[in-house]
């Protein structure tokens, strides 16, 4: 009788903390110790593998075969140094995970004898026969050869005793399978537009890099209780589980104590986080009960979504040692705060200005007003393609909430920077300017960049926001891959430069001034992108009034939002930056409606199967009670006791009986719904069906299950409930 919940509960209550071995030296000392970063390439390669290498880092030019083999043994030294006996391409698949195919070193030789092998072209170019992962049509299985190859930009690491490289995804067309190769392309795509609109102000500027912080939010959950809940093993988030009567409403949680066991958990992983170079820094407690938050230093932003799935893979591995379950999920809990991660989000050049600086002066800063219009006018151009890039089943529950961003796409400038964009506006062109406005107007970066004082009256409501020095994306989910974000907004940025540089090189052409070229063309993006900007409350009613008057988008709808990537805009935005090529789009698109109709068809089949085999017997033998209860009180008592005895044991015993049959249908429903649905061959019309036919019964049987829960007996109710899932820990 509800005893897997009792033990669960039971266990969980009494769980210690786990006492961590923490490193007796300082993290300096140990950081990166399981990187092959460029301190362990001086030791352990030769000279000309060593400068190879950077140069493909820093230029991204192509390493020699012949060098890759004296790369591949340095790394195998270095790792068999450390004990390792496996090594990997790692690589980001399209499922969202990561994926490694382990080989060993050791390869036998003759008689009986082994010798530890790793040569060059294992380093340069793998084909794991990954004919399972998502490809959306482009790998047919006859010819099922996918290759990985490594990506010198992003360091080798040890990972338990296996050496991880790595590596991008590819067709034996060449096709982009993966997350990795395309980030690499937009990255290259916004060095490149960047570089040559910067060179109008600076011409030592030959590099700008893309800065990527990531903040991870994610939920722990003791490991019993997980495991005493089905939907929670099986689809990451709760189906079902009417709420506690307290959850985050006094906002004790939020910054608050990190209780012990969870500061254990912090602890441990970061110690493991370190020992890969990955340079978490913050933590804390998050609105809801038992979510927490953790952040790293920002990198460069292909480094930053490597080390953000490392990140989050960690966590799941260490977690199993403190008993917990980490819980990436989006929204795992109805009616608590769900997950995001913060995607910050800036350019800085190799001379080492951030381009989002504003400086002590920024209505002289020409430089920065130019990239910043860039982007603000790139967020309104392609406001449906950057919502595509964050979309996602899970991501669905959280946006529009009350508690993380709408459905539309707006930018948040804060008091100071809106001011001086509405001055630009104001300012006449062409006309004289007096002196002052003209030395203020020089091309002048030379100046330490400062961070304003007061623009950070942080409006947290806000999708995109202005934060001081960078752009912080905040509609993006906490289980997304950043990489698909960061393709979005790396490929939009790029085309807005370019175009900016294409409209100052008309204008000089046609006889304006270099420095009166750039203020108009700032002056016009301003006033093409204005609609965007909006620093007002994007939770409320009045915003979406607003904002439909603007003609913003608001696309609610998952697989409307997600068709974005294949619209005719988009498909020329990719091309022309050379970043996916249109079947690659139309392929990443099939990907997704796939995994959106996967996704919905095992929720509802969980669903199903917990409503008819945990919740209706449980029910039934409540109702049984009941009905004894009611029975005995009709032996005992008169006609007229009886009837006033007996009215309540009645009333829940028909609330039952109406709930049940209610269940009882709508999952029988919901089964012959998938059924017909599942008959449909063509992607689009099944995962419209899957959304339109299936999904609504997810919230119909919720609501049914979650009042019955309220009736019957806590004693033998099954599943742990939302006051055990979020604050025992
Ligand atoms: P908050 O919660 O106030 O937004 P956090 O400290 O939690 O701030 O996270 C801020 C993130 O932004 C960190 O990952 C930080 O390294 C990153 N960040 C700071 N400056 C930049 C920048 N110029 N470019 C990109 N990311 C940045
Ligand atoms: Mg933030």
């Amino acid at each position: 009788m509800g005893t897997l919940r009792f033990k669960s509960i039971e266990k969980a209550i009494s769980r210690q903390p786990v006492v961590v071995e923490s490193p007796s030296v300082k993290t300096s000392e140990y950081f990166a110790i399981n990187v092959f970063n460029k301190k362990r390439m001086q030791e352990y390669l030769s000279q000309e593998a060593f400068s190879s290498v950077m140069e493909a880092i820093e230029k991204g030019t192509k390493i020699d075969r012949k060098v890759s083999s004296q790369i591949s043994s340095g790394m195998k030294a270095w790792a068999i140094d450390k004990g390792v006996t496996h090594y990997t391409h790692w690589f980001h698949p399209l499922t969202g995970a990561t994926a490694e195919k382990h080989d060993a070193f050791f390869e036998p030789a003759s008689d009986n004898y082994v010798i530890e092998n790793f040569d060059g072209s294992k380093l340069v170019q793998q084909e794991p026969d990954a004919s399972s992962f998502p490809s959306g049509g482009m790998r047919n299985t006859f010819e099922a050869r996918g290759y990985t190859a490594w990506d010198p930009s992003s360091p080798a690491f040890v990972m338990g005793t296996t050496l991880c490289i790595p590596s991008v995804y590819i067709s034996f067309k060449g096709d982009s399978l993966d997350y990795k190769t395309p980030l690499l392309k937009s990255i290259e795509a916004v060095d490149k537009a960047a570089v040559a609109l910067c060179n109008y102000f600076d011409k030592s500027i030959t590099r700008v890099n893309v800065g990527l912080g990531c903040e991870q939010e994610y939920f722990l959950v003791d490991n019993d209780l997980f495991n005493a809940r089905p939907d929670l093993k099986l689809t990451d988030r709760t189906l079902m589980g009417h709420s506690a009567a307290k959850d985050q409403q006094l906002a004790d949680h939020y910054f608050g104590y990190i209780p012990m066991r969870v500061a254990a958990f912090m602890q441990d992983f970061e110690i493991e986080a370190y020992k890969l170079g990955i340079p978490v820094k913050t933590r804390h407690n998050e609105v809801a009960p038992n979510q927490y938050e953790c952040a790293p230093v920002f990198e460069e932003a292909n480094l930053a979504v490597d080390h953000n799935q490392l990140l989050m893979t960690i966590m799941k591995r260490v977690a199993k040692r403190h008993h917990f379950k980490v819980l990436f999920h989006e929204k795992p809990y109805k009616d608590v705060n769900g997950s995001g991660k913060h995607c910050n989000w800036s350019l800085i050049t190799n001379t080492g200005i951030n381009l989002f600086s504003p400086g002590k002066t920024p209505k002289t800063n020409m430089l920065f007003l130019a990239f910043f219009v860039s982007v603000i006018k790139g967020v309104f151009e392609y406001q449906d393609l950057l919502r595509s890039s964050i979309v996602s089943l899970g991501n669905e529950h959280r946006l529009g909430a009350s508690e993380a961003p709408p459905a539309i796409m707006s930018v948040f400038l804060g008091e100071a920077v809106n001011k001086i964009l509405d001055e630009i506006e104001t300012r006449v062109s062409g006309k004289k300017m007096n002196p002052d406005e003209k030395t203020e107007l020089k091309l002048d970066v030379g100046k330490i960049p400062e961070i304003l004082p007061d623009n950070t009256d942080r409006n947290r409501t806000s999708p995109f926001a202005f934060t001081g020095n960078r752009f912080e994306f905040r509609a993006v989910g906490s289980a997304t891959n950043v990489a698909s974000p960061m393709i979005a907004l790396n490929t939009i940025v790029a085309k807005q430069l370019k175009e900016f540089k294409n409209e100052i090189d008309r204008l000089t052409d046609q006889g304006v001034k270099k420095d009166e070229a750039i203020f108009q063309v700032i002056k016009k993006f301003i006033l093409a992108s204005k609609k965007v900007r909006f620093d007002g409350n994007n939770y409320s009613e009045e915003w979406k009034i607003e904002a439909e008057k603007r003609g913003l988008s608001n696309i609610n709808d998952v697989l409307t939002a997600l068709s974005a990537i294949i619209s005719p805009e988009a498909k020329e935005l990719f091309s022309e930056m050379k970043v996916f090529s249109e079947r690659e789009l139309e392929a990443r698109f099939e990907i997704d409606l796939e995994k959106y109709t996967k996704k919905l068809q095992i929720e509802s089949r969980v669903l199903g199967d917990l409503a008819i085999n945990h919740i209706l017997p449980t029910v039934y033998r409540y109702q049984n009670i009941l009905i004894e209860n009611v029975k005995g009180l009709k032996e005992l008592f008169a006609n007229s006791d009886f009837e006033k005895l007996s009215s309540t044991q009645l009333a829940s015993i028909r609330e039952i009986s109406s709930r049940t049959a209610m269940v009882n249908i709508k999952v029988n429903n919901m089964i012959d719904e998938r059924r017909k649905a599942n008959t449909i061959d063509e992607t689009a019309i099944k995962s419209r069906e899957y959304s339109d036919k299936v999904k609504p019964y997810l919230d119909e049987i919720r609501y049914q299950i979650d009042h019955l829960e309220m009736i019957v007996d806590d004693e033998i109710w099954p599943l742990p409930k939302y006051r055990e899932l979020l604050f025992i820990r």
